[in-house]
């Protein structure tokens, strides 16, 4: 059985994950949406808030999980017997920074990164430019999915 987690922090999911997910769950018998918690960051989103957005959003999919996780990537993967890693690039900033945590992983753990790039409609699509729009007022529902409503 081939699992993939696709880690993130999806504060809040956007079209960007959604095509990866929807594109990436082809790939895999199971793909795990991670939801990782870092208790030093600020979030615009609650966790819970961030979960139903995400598991609204796939209900109809029996191969697609949410979970929240903690700690190290690789820690889940060894734990839950996950085998690939899912991650999406939209330009050369985000290669550099996968390829050294991919590195990294490998280093860490036999897990395999699997990269898919971003379709040319969303790549300019990121959690960070969403929450700017919110929080000037602007149309944000361009840029997420539907299940995604303040
Ligand atoms: P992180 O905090 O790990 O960067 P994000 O929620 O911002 O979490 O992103 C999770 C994954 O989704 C990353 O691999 C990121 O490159 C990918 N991603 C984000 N936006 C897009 C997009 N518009 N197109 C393709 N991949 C994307």
């Amino acid at each position: 059985m081939k699992k993939a987690i696709f880690p993130g922090s999806f504060d809040p999911i956007t079209l960007g994950h959604f095509d990866i997910v929807e594109r990436g769950v082809s790939l895999f018998d199971e793909l795990i949406i991670a939801i990782g918690v870092n208790s030093d960051k600020k979030y615009m989103f609650s966790l819970e808030e961030r979960i139903k957005f995400i598991e609204d959003c796939f209900k109809d999919n029996p191969k697609i999980k949410v979970v929240t996780y903690k700690g190290l990537t690789v820690d889940f993967c060894t734990k839950n017997k996950v085998d690939f890693i899912l991650r999406g690039l939209r330009n050369p900033a985000d290669f550099e920074f996968e390829k050294a945590i991919a590195h990294t992983n490998r280093d860490l753990a036999p897990v395999e990164t699997i990269f898919l790039l971003t379709a040319a409609s969303t790549s300019y699509i990121s959690s960070s430019i969403v929450r700017e729009v919110i929080r000037h007022g602007g149309d944000y529902t361009k840029l997420v999915p539907k299940t995604v409503r303040i």
